[in-house]
């Protein structure tokens, strides 16, 4: 997934305004952040692994000193976690410094890769962020807005990026719209650029819009220019997924309100399967707008079941399945006082790999519940994603080789169901402009570049 922000303002406070912004989008990444600010001719960054509070210490602001920043919190998709993945990515080019912060994933990467080692360029990491950055480098054009436009033409799959030179923030979205990108007016003169609207009013932005799909849009001081997308996609790929689950709830997206969005999808999972049962429990916090929508629409109590450890990150965030495990059991407890003897319906935004289900119905059996039924607001995830967000392989995703009864076992609920595919393009609206790969395996851009790709070959060759 991962969270971009960029700042433009007219005082020396740029870096500041982004590592706010990176803190409301620390639910995007929490692997690595780092941020890249410019003073009108040097380009310098901080970045590591860990939570934005780890990595930016006190004095490590200060010495970011411009007008002008990018940031970016990390949860890797391609390439591995590790320090040499980390963002922005920084580089010295003929045409001054260059920095890019990168949400999306582009499927034609290794293929782009090669093209760049067979012209002798060297590479770092293995994250198809630093083939963008280099190929931006390179491309024709007489300014970096030329040269962008030109990248982009290249670039097959999901991109949501901010791009920092030596007096520009630069940003676009890929043609197809997979992942959100806004922009807004701060306070005090100047503009930010966020993943998420909720970053952007974290900051008092004002008269936020979002990037179109193939906008760029430059930022330059306090002045800002739209450059409309040359040839948006005719079938447009917003990530559902990003409404389900990725996004906060307070985020405005394509002018729907994510929270709204997500009761929505629990108000027609209470028509399509409704449980006979005393109480509604949310697995805090992303099925919570849901829970809410379920609970009202089937006139059942809603009520909190578990108390979420908020100082523990996102479990799935962790990247192997038994830090992902363990995660669990230090994120939730029970509220017995509000299970014992209640027959139960426990609303969850996904079941990607079956882990947190399963442990969260055992917990809630130990608590009391005489019954507990699971209601998830999204269909079963069968198809791995290229654009993004971390599903899991074939191999890991629980649906793809299992059938509802057969999770249902593995989980040990009284009952399962999954909201229907028709019931989330509803709650979701416009469904041909949005992506739903990962329950039907109808990818908007092609992705056999991907899966046929050179994935892994170079992380045996940089250790
Ligand atoms: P699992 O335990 O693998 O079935 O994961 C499902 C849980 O992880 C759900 O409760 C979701 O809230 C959360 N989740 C689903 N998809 C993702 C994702 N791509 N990244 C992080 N968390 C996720």
């Amino acid at each position: 997934m991962c969270g971009v922000v960029g700042i433009s303002t007219t005082a020396d406070e740029a870096a500041r305004l982004g590592y706010f912004g990176l803190f409301a989008l620390q639910h995007r990444g929490q692997e690595a952040a780092g941020i890249a600010a410019s003073d009108g001719r040097v380009v310098r960054q901080h970045k590591a692994e860990g939570l934005v509070s780890q990595v930016f210490e006190a004095g490590q602001l200060d010495a970011l000193v411009g007008s002008q920043a990018i940031g970016h919190t990390r949860y890797s998709t391609t390439g591995a976690p590790g320090h040499r993945n980390t963002q922005p990515f920084l580089i010295e080019t003929m045409f001054g410094p260059l920095a890019l912060a990168h949400n999306g994933n582009i499927v034609n990467a290794a293929e782009l890769r090669t093209d760049l080692l067979a012209r002798g360029m060297g590479l770092q990491s293995s994250s198809d962020s630093e083939v963008m950055t280099l190929m931006l480098a390179s491309m024709a054009g007489t300014n970096w807005e030329e040269r962008l436009a030109q990248a982009m033409h290249h670039w097959m799959g999901a991109f949501s990026i901010t791009l920092l030179t030596s007096h520009q923030v630069l940003a676009c979205r890929d043609r197809w719209g997979f992942h959100p990108l806004h922009v807004g007016e701060l306070p005090d003169r100047g503009h930010a650029i966020a993943s998420e609207t909720g970053a952007l009013r974290t900051l008092g932005c004002t008269r936020m819009t979002e990037v179109a799909p193939g906008e760029i849009v430059v930022l330059e001081g306090d002045d800002i220019r739209h450059i409309p997308a040359i040839d948006p996609a005719a079938r447009g790929a917003r990530c559902s997924f990003e409404h389900i689950y990725f996004t906060r709830p307070d985020a405005d997206w394509d002018d729907r309100n994510v929270h709204d969005v997500r009761q929505r999808l629990g108000r027609i999972l209470a028509r399509e399967s409704p449980v006979a049962a005393d109480v509604v429990i949310p697995v805090p916090d992303s099925s919570t707008p849901a829970a809410i929508g379920y609970a009202a629409e089937a006139g059942i109590t809603y009520t909190e079941g578990f108390v979420k450890n908020r100082y523990i990150g996102r479990t799935f965030i962790e990247p192997t399945a038994h830090l992902r495990k363990q995660g669990v059991a230090l994120k939730f407890t029970t509220l017995p006082s509000n299970l014992a003897g209640k027959r139960v319906v426990m609303v969850d935004d996904s079941i990607v790999r079956g882990t947190t289900s399963l442990q969260l119905v055992q917990m809630v059996r130990d608590a009391g519940a005489s019954e507990v039924h699971v209601r998830v607001t999204c269909p079963p995830i069968t198809h791995p994603c290229h654009f993004g967000v971390d599903m899991g392989t074939y191999e890991e995703l629980i649906a793809h080789h299992r059938t509802v009864p057969e999770i249902n076992d593995h989980i040990g609920a009284d009952s399962l169901a999954f909201l229907s595919l028709e019931g989330m393009r509803t709650a979701i609206g416009d469904p041909s402009q949005h992506c739903d790969a990962c329950f039907t395996g109808d990818y908007p851009v092609p992705v056999q570049l991907s899966l046929d790709g050179l994935k892994g070959q170079f992380e045996g060759m940089l250790q």
